[in-house]
């Protein structure tokens, strides 16, 4: 279909967006034209976490010479035509929107070559505006050019993170796609470094082993062939249950091979496991739901990433049972094959976290804790009572829900996270350190790792803050590193597991900016006692005093509240007693 402009009632249809809300943004808007576009090949080159350069290369239908400038403006398509394709709509895109929402932010470069056309053309665009064009030799497909992104919008480039933290973001788009698409060849070059790159083979197993490494692919179980007479149909791998991770990002979840985030459907995958895992660990998937294209809309997200399933409860179901029958079926015993690389710390030095450690930062932080008291009356909740910067001494009670400390000191009543708090003593305790004087355990075997694109992305970013710290890692060629020394306060646990966390902590969004301080506080958050963990009297009492001995005792390094303070006012109004 040639690219055409829709018609106005039908944009007024269109969920419309600002799409492009960060580098990875043009990377997937670009990825998605050129899997649109029937590549098998797509090669992205990414400098400065795309701030500098970004290049996405294709070898699929290219675009007419006559229709290249129609392509960059809004509401063009080639994937739309009436009303009714909207509630059909089989490919990625179908807005007409990325192109010009890329030339707005971005100087843009395109050249592209149909399979019908002798020759290729280009089309050179700043400030949106067309400067350049003519013919240029080419190969077959497309390849579009962004540079300089955001130079103009000085808004939005200080809302970024540093380079090598969007390059990470960009890394984990590709690897999405990577996984569902496993019949494209896909090349990810970071400043010139090869990052990922996939066979192409349509081997769902091989495009896993590019992203996450051998012993994750060959352990991963496939679903199998589905009944044909469900209503949805489901494929894909998901790991054992001996083999987890600490979040749900690698929970990857595609309908109509597109990539979407849904809690529920993901909630799905999770509840398959119910009874496999230990509560805080999550699965490795990558599902792909199919669904006739009248069954979803996509048009209700403005980047896409959420759709709405007619029947999404039928889905839920049928996603759950597929999943489960794949572990009741294949998953070997809990000592077998991938046990050996993902066995829960034997030696821990305390006992296994039941709870992930947010879930305990979330239920403390839905109260407020430094809001002044104001004058209530006697049926509203007590508000909290303004805090010192430092803590009385505080006699430790007992805990609540194996989560919460209750402590009592001369103004009232405390209830203290016992995970935020931790981290506070842990956080502060690295940081106080002087550099090159972290406590170091070396391993006589050194622990070989292999890192996802994105974890590969932190390592590389925060080298010299995870060295400081003590962890001494090499690389082995590939995403494959060598881990020789790694903090003492890991101890006991399995490390190379342990760094995998780590990065995984340190490529999301929170966290300190300051190189040194991020990484103290992801290993902080990573060492420090979990939600769901039952303490002894001693232990509770030593956390009260180590916790009353930091400068700030009342946030986690994540800003996030350590203690809700009730007041012995606050009490006495609550009892009536005054
Ligand atoms: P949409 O993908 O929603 O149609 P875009 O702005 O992303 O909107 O692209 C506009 C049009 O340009 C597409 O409909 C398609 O015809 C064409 N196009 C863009 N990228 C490619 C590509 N890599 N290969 C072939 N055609 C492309
Ligand atoms: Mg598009």
């Amino acid at each position: 279909m040639p690219i055409q402009r829709l018609a106005p009632d039908l944009v007024a249809k269109i969920a419309a967006g600002e799409v492009i809300e960060r580098p990875a943004s043009v990377v997937k808007e670009l990825l998605e034209n050129a899997l649109d576009a029937g590549a098998t090949q797509v090669g992205i080159e990414v400098t400065q976490g795309g701030l500098g350069l970004i290049r996405v290369r294709d070898n699929g239908c290219g675009i007419p010479r006559d229709e290249l400038s129609l392509a960059f403006e809004r509401h063009a398509t080639s994937k739309l035509l009436s009303e009714s394709d909207l509630t059909q709509v089989a490919s990625l895109g179908f807005r007409g929107e990325a192109l010009p929402s890329i030339a707005a932010v971005a100087d843009v470069e395109i050249v592209s070559r149909p399979a019908e056309a002798s020759g290729g053309a280009y089309l050179k665009l700043q400030n949106g505006a067309v400067v350049a064009s003519g013919p240029r030799g080419a190969p077959l497909g497309t390849t579009v050019t962004a540079r300089g992104l955001f130079r103009r919008q000085s808004a939005r480039l200080k809302f970024l993170r540093s380079p090598s933290s969007e390059a990470g973001h960009i890394a984990a788009v590709v690897s999405h796609y990577a996984l569902a698409y496993a019949e494209v060849a896909f090349t990810l070059r970071l400043d010139g470094r090869l990052s990922l790159q996939t066979p192409g083979s349509g081997d769902p197993r091989e495009a896993m082993l590019a992203v996450y490494g051998v012993p994750v692919a060959s352990a991963m179980l496939p679903l199998p062939n589905s009944e044909g007479d469900e209503y949805a149909n489901v494929s894909g791998l998901v790991s054992p249950p001996g083999l987890t991770r600490a979040n749900r990002t690698y929970i990857s979840l595609f309908i109509n091979r597109r990539w979407v985030r849904s809690r529920t459907l993901t909630f799905a995958v999770e509840e398959a496991y119910r009874g496999l895992l230990m509560s805080g660990r999550f699965p490795i998937a990558v599902l792909e739901i199919m669904v006739p294209p009248e069954e979803i809309d996509v048009n209700v997200h403005p980047t896409k990433a959420e759709v709405r399933l007619r029947r999404e409860r039928e889905v839920f179901a049928i996603l759950q049972r597929r999943v489960r029958r794949a572990l009741i079926d294949q998953a070997p015993a809990p000592q077998g094959g991938a046990a050996a690389w993902t066995a829960v710390p034997g030696a821990a030095p305390r006992p296994v976290p039941t709870v992930p450690p947010t879930h305990g930062r979330h239920l403390a932080s839905s109260r407020p804790t430094d809001r002044r008291a104001t004058p209530t009356g006697a049926s509203e909740p007590p508000e909290a009572a303004p805090l010192l910067s430092r803590l009385p001494l505080l006699r430790a009670v007992g805990q609540v829900g194996a989560t919460y400390v209750v402590a009592e000191g001369p103004e009232g009543m405390y209830l203290i996270d016992q995970h935020a708090a931790h981290e506070r003593i842990l956080y502060e305790r690295l940081l106080s350190k002087p550099a090159g004087q972290a406590e170091v355990q070396g391993f006589l075997q050194p622990v070989p790792v292999d890192l996802a694109p994105h974890q590969e992305q932190a390592l590389r970013a925060l080298a010299e803050a995870l060295t400081e710290q003590g962890f001494s890692v090499e690389p082995f060629g590939g995403r494959t590193y060598l881990l020789r020394a790694a903090p003492v306060l890991l101890s006991g646990q399995d490390a190379g597991r342990a760094l995998g966390e780590l990065l995984d902590i340190l490529a999301r969004e929170d966290g300190p900016a300051d190189p040194r301080e991020r990484v103290a506080a992801s290993l902080a958050c990573h060492a420090a006692i979990r939600a769901g963990q039952t303490l002894n009297q001693e232990e509770m009492r030593e956390l009260v005093k180590q916790l009353e001995e930091t400068q700030m005792p009342h946030t986690c390094p994540h800003g996030r509240p350590t203690m809700i303070h009730l007041s012995a006012d606050a009490l006495a109004k609550e009892f009536k007693r005054r």
